[in-house]
């Protein structure tokens, strides 16, 4: 009865009023002719001529500047799967009202009917006048990668594949504050992933270089161990191959391991498998919406575990949301041509730092909470802590400056930073 609720309140709240999330609010005043004709014809033609002599006056003149396309063809969204693009619209407004609310950043989402690769580069490549960004989503692997990696090369602004980096991210910086808490150091940790789809090979990429060694992770995928004689794999996942020779099922590698970080599908942990984990383990099992083993669970099987989910009912939720606003903010804020590695890095760190401040009184009563503190139960800062837009962005900001990718200077953070707080 309760989910049958739940079900209905979610059709009622996108189909009550105007259906959808979102829409378009002009930004200058349209009450008297005057406005209109500056706004449109003739008084448009200006700011035209403008661009037409110095393309970059785009910026100046328009709404690129703070604009994100939010792009899907509707081949894995949420974990639905390829459900085609018209489904994953609900999504794509979903993450637009996030870029919105959290870091006012304006959103078109475009859900484009085109499956094959060489066509959805081209359609993205040719959008690049319109946006200052270009927020890739739920777009299947291994296609995901190659789209990525186009679209880097051959446009000016910034694109991310937030499924792979947003959780890349996030729970880096959340394994970065877990091994700090359960006394672990990362260049020694041995690693379990299980996933080897979009999330799992960027995940295990961030990981890498915060430290993680190559030869003490190793990854499944719905097919078992990744091993150098598999000859089912492509080069990005095999690069994630094991040379060890002392296991072969997940039971076998989670035996001593630190860290289990799972990206794979619903309950194909057991507890007797994180019995055979080494002391003080780390338990990341991030599969949505049902995680490879339940949080309570978990818990119950070791006292000594730290444990993170997707979910928002448990502590430590690992959620994109606490990334991709603030990353696309800084981005956009130094005219950024990508978001590179350093800028990731950045926003790792930024948020790991984070969750070690005092916790404002106001984010507690957010989530009716008495003592949020750095801790077992709170590894990452909290999606409604406003801290999260200057902390962040300043962050990547400061990160493509450092790293030459800015085309535009920030010279008094202090004031950048009081305007993000408005
Ligand atoms: P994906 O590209 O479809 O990858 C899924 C991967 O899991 C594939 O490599 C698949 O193997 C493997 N797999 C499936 N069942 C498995 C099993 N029983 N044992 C071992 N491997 C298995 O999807 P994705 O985008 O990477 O997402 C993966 C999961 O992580 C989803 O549940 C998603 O909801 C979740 N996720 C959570 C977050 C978060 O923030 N909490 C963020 C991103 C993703 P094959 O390659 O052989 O098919
Ligand atoms: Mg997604």
């Amino acid at each position: 009865m309760h989910k049958t609720n739940r079900k209905q309140d979610a059709l009622d709240y996108h189909s009550n009023g105007r259906p959808g999330k979102i829409q378009v609010v002009p930004t200058k005043p349209t009450n008297s002719q005057r406005d209109l004709t500056l706004a449109y014809s003739p008084g448009v033609a200006e700011p035209c001529l403008r661009i037409a002599d110095n393309v970059d006056d785009v910026y100046k003149y328009t709404a690129k500047s703070n604009l994100v396309a939010v792009i899907t063809n509707g081949t894995a969204v949420l974990g639905l799967g390829n459900i085609g693009p018209e489904a994953a619209k609900p999504v794509m407004e979903g993450k637009g009202l996030l870029f919105k609310i959290y870091a006012d950043i304006d959103v078109f989402d475009l859900e484009v009917n085109a499956k094959s690769v060489d066509e959805f580069v081209s359609i993205v490549k040719a959008l690049e006048p319109t946006f200052g960004g270009i927020n890739l989503e739920d777009i299947s692997a291994p296609s995901c990668f190659e789209i990525e990696r186009r679209l880097k090369a051959e446009m000016k602004i910034p694109v991310m594949h937030d499924d792979q980096h947003g959780t890349a991210i996030i729970s880096g910086a959340a394994l970065m504050n877990a091994c700090e808490l359960q006394g672990k150091k990362l260049d020694k940790i041995k690693m379990v992933i299980n996933g080897a789809g979009a999330a799992a090979v960027s995940c295990s990429k961030i990981y890498l270089s915060l430290g993680v060694k190559r030869e003490n992770l190793v990854m499944f995928d719905i097919n078992g161990l990744i091993t150098p004689d598999r000859t089912d794999l492509d080069e990005i996942r095999l690069f994630f191959a094991t040379e060890r020779k002392d296991i072969s099922t997940l039971a076998d590698a989670m035996k001593g391991a630190d860290v289990f970080i799972g990206l794979s599908a619903g309950n194909v942990v057991t507890p007797d498998m994180l019995k055979g984990m080494a002391k003080n383990p780390i338990v990341f099992a991030m599969a949505n919406p049902v995680p490879e083993i339940a949080y309570d669970i978990g818990i119950k099987a070791r006292k000594d575990i730290l444990m993170a989910t997707g979910r928002a009912d448990f502590p430590n939720q690992v959620n994109n949301v606490l990334g991709f606003p603030y990353i696309f903010r800084g981005a956009l804020d130094v005219r950024a041509t990508a978001i590179n590695e350093e800028m990731k890095l950045a926003a790792v760190y930024a948020i790991a730092e984070l969750a070690k401040k005092p916790v404002p009184e106001e984010v507690n009563l957010a989530y009716n909470t008495r003592n949020l503190k750095f801790g077992k139960d709170y590894i990452i800062p909290k999606p409604m802590d406003r801290r999260l837009i200057t902390e962040v962005s300043s962050a990547v900001a400061k990160a493509a400056i450092a790293s030459g990718v800015a085309r535009k200077a920030i010279s008094d953070w202090d004031a950048y930073e009081e305007r993000l707080r408005l």
